[in-house]
């Protein structure tokens, strides 16, 4: 059977793409290896810059939390608060609102296969092939590689190389601790609508505690290189959070994984195939946050394709406007967080004290969840707002001079 799009892999980048690919008209299979749910391991924080993709049709029984703010606890017990009263994300359990997405794409008219690992992939001047490990075939005009950081189309099209490099990629480990609805109530002081960051003891990366309805997702993640002692720094900081909260936390199961990572430094079109989400490596290297950029990603391939199908070509080079769709979206957030995330949290821990509590750093965090700014608009932004809010600033300024003077 020949289809018009072969996608690989439903998460959130290949569901939207399939979704979006069906609803062009295109005839479209979406290829999964595992059966749905299938279990990510994630934090679960999805940003309202990837929910706007789904014109707020989300069912109810998905989100966990509703969140509209964000908490970064700093060394020396500081705390840096970003409040806002506009929706920044929500927190989810992927297996769910993953299976969710791809139940949605097979709703649109993508054929959605589950069970179906794909072992091979190649493209030729008539097609695309992929080959499952049970010996299944299918061929197709375009290919869209959506199978998360381990991506076995890039590898196989030559895009990436077949040894992971951890210079390049992440990792992290999380697990959900269930505390019921007042243990949840209890940790986040009353208040579940605040997703908080801490940093983590050596300095590897930062930590999470996302408040779900009845359970904490709690995590770490840091740059690949310096994640060898996963367990143990993992079941450290876990530990420091149960102390920190006085809640007992009974570990289930942990789960630990690669983050995506580089993905505008590579490659990620050829003839006939396009690479998304974890599998192009889109992902924020500050904040390990991808699905967002996944779903984009998806969204940003299937228009590039529904445009080369109806110019009835196949080229790099049509496809190649893919990644400058991504470039402009990504490059801009991407480039500023790797530029801090080399200088470690350091550079955070200087910057978040000095402006918390501003109204103005509330109201730029509430943008760039949104997606309507991005790292780099940051600059223009404080300019713009500056003379507006030089009265509060002086105003909490000599205020905390004060404070500390008395
Ligand atoms: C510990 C951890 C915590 C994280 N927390 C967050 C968070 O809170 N918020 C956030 O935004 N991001 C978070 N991320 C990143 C986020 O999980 C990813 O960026 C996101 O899942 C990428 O989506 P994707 O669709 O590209 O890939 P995936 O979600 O990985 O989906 C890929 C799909 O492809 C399938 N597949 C794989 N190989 C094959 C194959 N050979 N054949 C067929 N199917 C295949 C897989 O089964 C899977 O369903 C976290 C990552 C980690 C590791």
């Amino acid at each position: 059977m020949t289809y018009d799009v072969i996608v690989v892999g439903a998460g959130p980048a290949g569901s939207i793409a399939a979704h979006d690919c069906a609803r062009q008209g295109l005839k479209t299979l979406l290829l999964e290896r595992c059966s749905l749910p299938r279990e990510k391991p994630c934090g679960g924080a999805v940003m309202y810059r990837g929910l706007r993709l789904l014109d707020g049709k989300i069912p109810r029984r998905l989100v966990e939390q509703r969140i509209y703010g964000l908490r970064f606890l700093l060394p020396d017990n500081e705390i840096a608060e970003f409040a806002s009263d506009k929706l920044i994300g929500i927190t989810v359990f992927r297996d769910r609102f993953d299976e969710f997405l791809a139940r949605r794409a097979s709703a649109a008219g993508a054929e959605l296969v589950e069970n179906a690992r794909v072992v091979d992939a190649v493209v030729s001047s008539e097609s695309a092939n992929v080959r499952l490990a049970d010996e299944r075939t299918f061929s197709s005009k375009y290919l869209i590689g959506a199978d998360g950081v381990n991506s076995v189309v890039s590898r196989a099209l030559g895009l990436r190389p077949r040894r992971k490099e951890l210079t390049k990629v992440g990792l992290g480990m999380e697990a959900d601790f269930h505390v019921g609805e007042e243990g949840v109530l209890q940790a986040t002081h009353g208040n579940p609508s605040i997703l908080e960051l801490c940093p983590v003891e050596g300095r590897v990366g930062y930590g999470w505690v996302f408040p779900k309805r009845e359970h904490l997702a709690i995590g770490i993640a840091g740059a690949g290189v310096h994640m060898r002692a996963l367990r143990p720094q993992f079941d450290l900081f876990y530990r420091g959070v149960e102390k920190r909260l006085g809640i007992p936390l009974n570990l289930e199961k942990r789960r630990a994984f690669f983050l995506g990572g580089d993905g505008l430094g590579s490659k990620n079109v050829a003839n006939r195939a396009i690479l998304i989400g974890d599998a192009a490596g889109f992902v924020d290297p500050l904040m390990g946050e991808g699905i967002a950029y996944a779903m984009k990603s998806g969204e940003f391939a299937a228009s590039i394709i529904n445009k080369a199908y109806n110019e009835d070509r196949y080229d790099e080079e049509i496809l190649s406007e893919y990644q400058d769709l991504c470039h402009k979206e990504f490059a801009a957030n991407f480039s500023l967080a790797t530029r801090v995330g080399v200088r470690g949290s350091s550079l955070a821990d200087i910057i978040l004290p000095r402006v918390n509590g501003h109204k103005l750093a509330s109201e730029i965090m509430t943008m760039v969840a949104r997606g309507e700014i991005g790292y780099a608009d940051i600059p223009y932004v404080i300019l713009k707002r500056l003379p507006r809010e030089m009265p509060n600033i002086i105003k909490q300024v000599v205020q905390s001079h004060v404070s500390t003077t008395n």
